[in-house]
């Protein structure tokens, strides 16, 4: 390993001088026709250049410290200045279980990249960019890295999700030697990594590559199974014999507009919305009981300010553009200005220039049904800013008297997620607060219930894939204490779960 540079041996004012390389995105005229990625990332030579802008502030960096997964950036950047690839992504690797899809899809702007010292004179060290390339490049040379051997404790996890959290979680408590089981309600695993951020985003091969690498080192992964309908929490701590079981549920059902006409046909919400159009390789139209695939018309309407109407109208472009319908619009309705969308800008100037068109301090009041029931028109409002509310954004106020018509063939609603109270509502003496997010110690992911953990956003509500790892890998330290200070037993057999043909049917 190349040893970490001092910081003040290197030549802070020359690396000051040092152009940022750009990165390059394929042309919106070609990426509307598909749904590959956006980002042609960097190359060898533009990486060493660009890591060769950061100017090592002393560890812990701002950076470092921005970063939910604490990722030692400084050394990661170091080693790609030198052309270590490799051994950058290892640094990466140690505190980011899933680094090529954090470099991919966080909000580095707000997080590491927004707190480079560089920042105050310039245009931050683009991390993200950079921790990809490496993730990227070690992938592909060797594959994932083995980890170091452990010796197996005899103890048995059970996994409930199979998203970022629980990936992490399971990655976590393998490498410690404990024997994991994910569970999950969908025919595959990755959670909103496959079922809902599209491919032009994230590549799903990698998380496919993930999973493969995570049943190479021994975690086993029951798909197809809603935990509170095919089996019980409980039934997995008592009959099927885990010893401890972490929760990694999500929150999967959509926030309601709660007003007339939400469910017309044309009228979606964004979960299904995004289900079908991205290739996500797993996924067949119906597979999971959510209905007809979604029929994307000329005058298409997403509502929402934040990543996921981001999404939706991306996506929405890209289907008008493969079904060819000349003359088509895609329109983003948000209720605030521009100054108070929560989504990322980077989104935000993809979807401009894929021909979205925003209308802001607007906001549905019904959606208007013709003769067969499909959604034909919709009355808005307009808006204007009052006082802040309680999340420190303007409040949009309705102006009276200014409500208008306006016709549409589609609308999406993108207005964000909540949790399913089923897996509280099936388990005894399992707190939850007042949305139904579930409660636990903060430090250890510990929940009311004495050997179950939980985390990523069914404690904190929808937030990033960041910081799910972090708490997937946080709990799963937690429960590492908790299982080796179990008693020790003898027997163990493999878990019969009755594995639904369709998990979503019905619910
Ligand atoms: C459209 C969209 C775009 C996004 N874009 C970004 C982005 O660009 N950057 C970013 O950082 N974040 C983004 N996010 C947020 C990010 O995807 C989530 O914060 C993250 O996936 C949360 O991880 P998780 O493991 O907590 O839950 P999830 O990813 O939701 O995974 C939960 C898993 O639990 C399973 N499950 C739920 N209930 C049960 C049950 N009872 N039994 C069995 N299995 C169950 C589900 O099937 C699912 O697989 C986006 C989210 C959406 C919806």
């Amino acid at each position: 390993m190349v040893d970490r540079v001092g910081p003040l041996s290197i030549d802070r004012k020359a690396r000051l001088q040092i152009p940022h390389e750009p990165v390059a995105k394929r042309p919106a005229s070609v990426r509307v026709g598909d749904f590959c990625e956006v980002s042609l990332g960097y190359d060898a030579e533009t990486a060493q250049i660009e890591a060769t802008r950061c100017i090592q502030c002393p560890t812990p960096a701002p950076c470092q410290l921005a970063c939910p997964l604490h990722n030692d950036i400084p050394l990661a950047l170091w080693l790609i200045s030198q052309g270590e690839f490799e051994q950058a992504a290892n640094v990466f690797r140690q505190t980011s279980p899933l680094s090529e899809v954090c470099g991919r899809i966080c909000p580095q702007e707000v997080l590491c990249q927004g707190s480079c010292t560089l920042m105050r004179r310039d245009l931050p060290v683009y991390v993200g960019k950079l921790e990809a390339f490496v993730a990227d490049v070690q992938r592909e040379r060797s594959g994932f890295p083995p980890p170091a051997p452990a010796l197996p404790t005899g103890r048995r996890a059970a996994i409930v999700g199979a998203g970022p959290a629980g990936l992490a979680a399971a990655e976590e408590l393998t490498r410690r030697g404990h024997s994991v089981t994910v569970f999950d309600a969908w025919p595959q695993p990755g959670g909103l990594l496959v079922y809902g951020i599209p491919g032009f985003k994230l590549d799903k091969r990698i998380v496919a590559q993930k999973v493969a690498y995570l049943e190479s080192i021994g975690v086993t992964f029951v798909c197809n199974t809603l935990v509170g309908r095919d089996i019980r929490l409980d039934d997995l701590l008592d009959g099927e014999q885990f010893d401890a079981v972490f929760l990694g549920t999500g929150t999967s059902l959509p926030v309601s507009l709660d007003i007339p006409g939400e469910d017309l046909q044309g009228v979606y919400q964004s979960t299904d919305f995004l289900l079908t159009p991205s290739p996500s390789p797993p996924i067949k139209s119906g597979e999971r009981g959510w209905g007809e695939e979604p029929r994307v018309g000329k005058n298409v309407i997403v509502i929402g300010g934040g990543d996921t109407a981001m999404d939706c109208v991306r996506t929405a472009r890209r289907v008008q553009q493969q079904v060819g319908l000349a003359d088509s619009r895609v329109t983003c309705v948000y209720r605030r200005s521009e100054a108070e969308m929560p989504g990322r800008a980077e989104e935000r100037v993809n979807a401009r220039e894929e021909g979205v068109l925003f209308e802001y301090l607007t906001a549905p009041v019904r959606f208007i049904s013709d003769e067969e029931g499909h959604v034909r028109a919709v009355e808005f409002i307009r808006m204007q800013l009052g006082e802040p509310d309680a999340s420190g954004r303007r409040r949009p106020v309705a102006v009276p008297g200014s409500n208008y018509v306006a016709f549409v063939d589609t609308v999406v609603c993108a207005l964000g997620y909540r949790a399913d109270p089923l897996v509280a509502e099936t388990t005894p003496d399992l707190r939850v607060n007042k949305w139904g997010l579930i409660v636990v110690d903060p430090q250890t992911g510990a929940t009311s219930r004495p050997g179950v953990y939980a985390g990523g956003d069914n404690v904190s509500g929808a937030d990033l894939v960041v910081t799910a790892l972090a708490a997937g890998r946080r709990a799963a330290r937690a429960m590492d204490e908790y299982l080796r200070g179990l008693p020790v037993q003898e027997t163990y057999t493999m878990p019969q779960v009755r594995v639904a043909a369709n998990a979503f049917v019905e619910r």
